[in-house]
């Protein structure tokens, strides 16, 4: 039996994508670069496409890979295979990849392959980071010649903050830069620059396909300047669950953990949480914690490797042995990954994508 499991419901991945593509009325590309944001690379990926995603996207050649090993034939992008790699790889693999420099493009155009090699030019529009910037002008048709361009891509630095002026500024300078490609002779190219953001607040950059990652797993973009997931119709994917390893009344005024950062205030009954930071949890946490019956149990001192410690109070009926749930979609009343990612000084993207190996996924419903 397990110490520890994330309950990963595919079944939400599926309604996540379906009300993306509804709301955006756009093809949708899913996301599902380091482990499906945790949650899993290959299962997740088939549920995406069963649900209706067009195509795939993924950081690493490596990713798209296993993918292609599994047997999925749905288009796969990736968008961080830097030059040097092995491109003739990724090309027999029938796997697109984005181009963001000359040298990029003089490689993949080099492979010799029965396929074509299939390329996303990617822009930057003011993120700087990824993308054609300076070079942009220097492009000419030769860098091209053995090359298919499918799409030109960029990507938004801050979707999560609708208001901002740089939102309209990359969305016309994406438009600017379509335009100098079109000018081109390439009329037929998938255009995108929406991410999940963006997707859910930002009509006039959706284009032809939007690139969906963290409200697909249900997860909101911005607790804060988007609201909560449920307010934006997600429902989260992943519940996280550990075992208590031991339960203890202790006195008050005990020192509790490393560096004895926390006392007890009273006499109270304490939970040794089976997870620690090596399970994704992160080390400088604070206020947050578990779920049993019916109420939070917060953490108290600091948390350790493998395990961590919660006040569960000296009524408390919780017995060693017994599941917490350590986040959840909060409907019970329970921590959810974005108060996990407020108590750590992070987002809910850092929280999920961080459970570690250790853990394992279940592919199931969640459990109260
Ligand atoms: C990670 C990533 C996305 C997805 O972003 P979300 O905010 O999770 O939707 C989209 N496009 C690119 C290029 C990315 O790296």
């Amino acid at each position: 039996m397990n110490r520890a499991e994330a309950r990963i419901d595919l079944e939400r991945i599926s309604a996540n994508i379906k009300h993306l593509i509804n709301l955006s009325g756009t093809p949708v590309m899913a996301v599902v670069k380091a482990d499906a944001y945790g949650h899993g690379l290959v299962p997740v990926a088939r549920a995406a496409v069963e649900a209706g995603a067009t195509a795939l996207g993924v950081a690493l050649l490596e990713e798209a890979l296993i993918l292609r090993e599994a047997g999925i034939t749905a288009p796969i992008l990736a968008w961080l295979v830097p030059p040097g790699s092995d491109f003739k790889l990724a090309v027999d693999n029938d796997i697109e990849l984005a181009a963001s420099s000359i040298m990029a493009l003089e490689q993949i155009g080099a492979v010799k392959s029965s396929r074509r090699p299939r390329v996303h030019l990617e822009v930057d529009t003011g993120m700087t980071r990824g993308g054609f910037l300076n070079e942009w002008g220097k492009l000419d048709a030769h860098h091209v010649s053995n090359i298919e361009i499918v799409g030109i891509f960029s990507h938004f630095a801050r979707a999560d903050e609708p208001e901002q002026e740089q939102n309209d500024n990359q969305r016309d300078r994406f438009k600017e830069m379509v335009a100098t490609l079109e000018s081109f002779g390439y009329t037929n190219i998938i255009r995108h620059l929406s991410n999940s953001a963006a997707t859910l607040r930002d009509k006039d950059s959706r284009f032809d396909m939007v690139r969906a990652g963290i409200a697909i797993y249900g997860l909101t973009p911005d607790v804060d300047n988007l609201g909560a997931s449920e307010s934006l119709g997600l429902k989260p994917v992943m519940q996280l669950r550990a075992k208590l390893h031991l339960v203890k009344t202790v006195p008050a005024n005990s020192p509790v953990g490393y560096g004895a950062t926390a006392h007890t205030t009273a006499e109270t009954k304490l939970g040794v949480v089976a997870m620690g930071y090596a399970d994704g949890i992160p080390r400088i946490a604070k206020d947050a914690g578990v779920f049993i019956n019916g109420k939070k149990a917060p953490i108290i001192g600091r948390v350790s490797m493998d395990q961590f410690v919660v006040d569960l109070g000296a009524d408390s009926t919780a017995v060693s042995g017994e599941w917490v749930i350590v986040f959840g979609d909060g409907s019970h009343g329970e921590y959810t990954a974005d108060d996990w990612g407020a108590a750590s000084l992070s987002i809910n993207y850092e929280i999920v994508t961080r459970i570690g190996p250790r853990v394992p996924r279940i592919y199931a419903p969640h459990i109260y």
